[in-house]
């Protein structure tokens, strides 16, 4: 494995770095001018789509310039973009879709202007997503599918125009088999979305009921009953998009400088040595992850595919987030309690719990870490 950039790579990084320079908005400039910077991305060559093929207006960057610009990006801070689109459904459409449904859909997932949310799991269907039971029904004249069911932990639901589906259109054979992947508007009659408020207070997620839902068949991707295969392949894109190491590197680095400002004798918090124990161990399995991550990208660079390390990126991934996000509440002390619009104590304190108590939903959602620890047992170990 050879994980030294080559001088075409670091030619690269500096071009990136560069262009950061020059179009990220600064300041408060980066929420209003949001739509200028991603136009830059996209007048550069589809900077805006990083993981898009050339052939449908991505930059056609190679594994290794897709690690370095996304390292580059977490860096700055760069505005991220909403995921069920760009990196969720994008892909799919692009294998799976029709002509017509890429000309009709893509061009708004892109420029954002057509807002995702994404409808697999049901209560009874998470870990074992298979089981789901929201009905497809074809209408006699096999123009249009009827559904009825029920989706559950909907992110963004409520803000959502059009949401990916997975139905079942036949209970026979395995439960795998007889799934649907169907599109249709948020606002179709039948459509109900009731908020849920999670632990940290915020409402991200929802319920998504539908009664009767009336979706014409042409907004199918790809054959009756395949979707499995498509979801599939889906969540392999999702587990390594929520590895989330770059943002890690630099949270971490974050977590030292706030340590570093909270007094302890005649040192800081960070010359104590259980914290310090914390910090350098977290340091160590970062850095290990991400020479996974390089090593992943170095197979699929090779003509291999990520397969389940994805797994393995993803349970480690998130593991570090949490960590991360526990060593600043340690830091932030009595003061991380003070909650909602209040703040007391040093600056990074206001948010630190909020993030604490959100960032146990990531080894949650995109596949528990036990079923990923069961994948990686199975495909990797080769036990079982
Ligand atoms: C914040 C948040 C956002 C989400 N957003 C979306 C979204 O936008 N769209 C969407 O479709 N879904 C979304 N989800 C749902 C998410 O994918 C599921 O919560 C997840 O798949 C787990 O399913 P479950 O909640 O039904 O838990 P269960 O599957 O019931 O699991 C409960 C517990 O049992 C364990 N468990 C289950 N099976 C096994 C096994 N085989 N071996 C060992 N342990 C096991 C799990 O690890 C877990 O600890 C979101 C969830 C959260 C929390």
């Amino acid at each position: 494995m050879d994980i030294e950039f080559s001088e075409e790579d670091l030619a690269f990084q500096q071009e990136v770095r560069s262009f950061i320079e020059e179009n990220l908005p600064k300041g408060m400039d980066l929420w209003t001018k949001r739509g200028d910077w991603f136009k830059a991305l996209r007048e550069k060559g589809g900077w805006d789509v990083p993981k898009w093929p050339p052939e449908f207006g991505g930059p056609g960057f190679t594994p290794t310039q897709r690690y370095i610009f996304d390292m580059e990006m977490a860096r700055h801070s760069t505005p991220p973009q909403l995921p069920f689109g760009v990196t969720m459904l994008a892909p799919i459409l692009m294998a799976y879709g029709s002509k017509e449904q890429q000309d009709r859909f893509l061009p708004g997932i892109r420029d954002g202007s057509v807002n995702w949310c994404q409808g697999y799991s049901e209560p009874g269907a998470g870990s074992d997503l298979a089981n789901l039971k929201t009905k497809a029904e074809l209408t006699e004249d096999g123009k249009h599918y009827i559904v009825n069911g029920q989706k559950i932990w909907t992110t963004l639901a409520h803000i959502a125009h059009w949401i990916f589906c997975l139905t079942r259109t036949s209970s026979a054979g395995a439960k795998q088999e007889g799934i649907t992947f169907l599109l249709f508007p948020m606002d179709s009659p039948g459509v109900e979305v009731r908020p849920i408020i999670t632990l940290g207070g915020s409402h991200t997620v929802n319920e998504v009921y539908l009664t009767d839902v009336k979706v014409p068949v042409e907004n199918r991707v790809g054959e009756e009953g395949k979707g499995w295969t498509y979801a599939k392949g889906l969540l392999a894109h999702e587990r390594t998009g929520l590895a989330g190491i770059q943002n890690s590197v630099l949270a971490l680095e974050k977590a030292k400088e706030n340590a570093a400002s909270i007094k302890v004798g005649d040192g800081t918090l960070l010359d104590v040595p259980a914290f310090r124990n914390k910090l350098g161990a977290l340091e160590a399995e970062l850095l290990a992850l991400e020479f996974t991550e390089l090593r992943t990208l170095a197979s699929v660079a090779a003509g291999g595919s990520p397969g389940p390390e994805s797994s393995i990126l993803k349970l480690k991934g998130t593991e570090i987030q949490q960590r991360i996000q526990e060593l600043n509440l340690e830091a932030a002390g009595v003061y991380a309690a003070v909650w909602g619009n209040k703040a007391a104590g040093p600056k990074f304190a206001k948010g630190a719990m909020s993030a604490y108590l959100g960032g146990r939903a990531t080894t949650i959602y995109g596949g528990a870490s036990e079923v990923q620890k069961d994948v990686i047992s199975k495909n990797v170990l080769g036990l079982g």
